[in-house]
C-alpha cells in the first residue's frame, strides 16, 4: 500500500539496537516507503539504561531529538525513532512495566506523529546477589539466555569499565558474577535485565507493537484537511457504571486534533465500550 503522503519516500531510523528488524518491515509494508539505517548512529548519547548517562527530557522529546540528528546526519526529510522507559506501571505500581514511544518526523509536511504502547510484559528486573546460586536463579527468572544481562558492582556504580552489559553467554555469566563477588568487599554483585532492544526479545515486541499503533495513528486523517495523524489529544471521564448508572473516571469522550489546520473532533466511547464493569466503579465497589 502507498501513502499519499510517504509513498516511495526514504525513511531515516535512529537506532543502533536492530529495531529495523521489527520497525522496517511494518512501515514499508502499510506506507510504501524505504527503510534505511545511518551508520554510524550513536543513540547511546541520547541516554541508555544503563545509568551511564542520565536521560533527558519525555520519551517524546528524546525520541524527537534522536530523529532530528538523525535527519541532520543524513540531509533526509523523513526520520523514525523510538525511545522506551520502564519501571512502575503507571496503573499498578507493584508490577514492572515498559512504555515504547514510536516517533514519525516528518519536515516536509512538518509533522510528528507518535505510536505508543504501554505494557506489563517486561522482563525489566534488577536484583543484588550473594552468589553464582542467587545470580543463575535471577537469570533464569528473567529469560537468559534469550535475553541480555547488564552485571556490575553495586546498583550505584558509576564506572562503565566495571559495567559489563551484553551479558549472553551462560560461561561468560559465571566467569563475571565470579569474579565480582571476589572483588566486592560485601561480597555481592548487582544483576540487571539488559532492556536495549537487540539483547531483549520482550521489549522488541513492544516496539513492534508501538510500530503497529503508529500506522495507526499516521491512518486516522483530519476530515478537514486530509493530512495524516489526526491525534487524541485529551480523554474525557464520565463512562457511567453499568450497574448503577454513575460516572466514572473510565473514558467516555476523546477530543482529536490536527496538527496542520488544528480542527478537533470529539469522539464518543473512543475505547469501543459504553459502560464499565460495576468491579471498577468507585460508587459499586469502592
Ligand atoms: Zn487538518
Ligand atoms: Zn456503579
Amino acid at each position: 500500500m502507498a501513502h499519499p503522503f510517504f509513498a516511495d519516500r526514504t525513511v531515516v531510523l535512529a537506532t543502533m539496537h536492530r529495531k529495523e528488524r521489527v520497525i522496517a518491515p511494518i512501515l514499508e509494508q502499510a506506507l510504501g516507503v524505504r527503510v534505511v539505517v545511518p551508520e554510524p548512529f550513536d543513540t547511546d548519547q541520547f541516554g541508555t539504561f544503563t545509568r551511564d548517562r542520565p536521560r533527558l527530557g519525555t520519551q517524546r522529546e528524546a525520541a524527537r531529538r534522536k530523529a532530528e540528528a538523525a535527519l541532520e546526519l543524513t540531509g533526509e526529510t523523513l526520520a523514525i525513532a523510538s525511545e522506551g522507559s520502564f519501571g512502575p506501571h503507571p496503573a499498578v505500581p507493584m508490577i514492572a512495566g515498559n512504555c515504547e514511544v514510536v516517533l514519525l518526523l516528518d519536515k516536509q509536511h512538518n509533522l510528528a506523529i507518535v505510536g505508543q504502547e504501554l505494557t506489563t510484559a517486561t522482563n525489566f528486573r534488577h536484583q543484588t546477589v550473594r552468589s553464582l546460586a542467587e545470580a543463575k536463579e535471577f537469570a533464569a527468572a528473567v529469560g537468559f539466555p534469550a535475553h541480555g544481562l547488564v552485571v556490575m558492582p553495586s546498583a550505584t556504580a558509576q564506572n562503565s569499565a566495571q559495567i559489563i552489559k551484553g551479558v549472553t553467554d551462560p560461561t561468560q555469566l559465571e566467569a563475571v558474577v565470579l569474579e565480582a563477588l571476589a572483588r566486592s568487599p560485601q561480597g555481592t554483585v548487582h544483576l540487571e535485565t539488559d532492556m536495549r532492544a537487540h539483547y531483549n526479545p520482550t521489549r522488541m515486541g513492544v516496539i513492534q507493537k508501538a510500530t503497529l499503533n503508529l500506522v495507526e495513528a499516521i491512518q486516522q486523517s483530519c476530515p478537514a484537511c486530509q493530512t495524516p495523524g489526526f491525534e487524541l489529544i485529551e480523554r474525557l471521564p464520565g463512562l457511567p457504571c453499568e450497574l448503577c448508572h454513575q460516572p466514572t473516571r473510565s473514558t467516555k469522550t476523546a477530543v482529536y486534533r490536527c496538527q496542520r489546520c488544528g480542527a478537533t473532533e470529539t469522539k464518543l466511547f473512543p475505547d469501543g465500550i459504553k459502560w464499565v464493569n460495576p468491579a471498577q466503579c468507585p460508587y459499586c465497589n469502592p
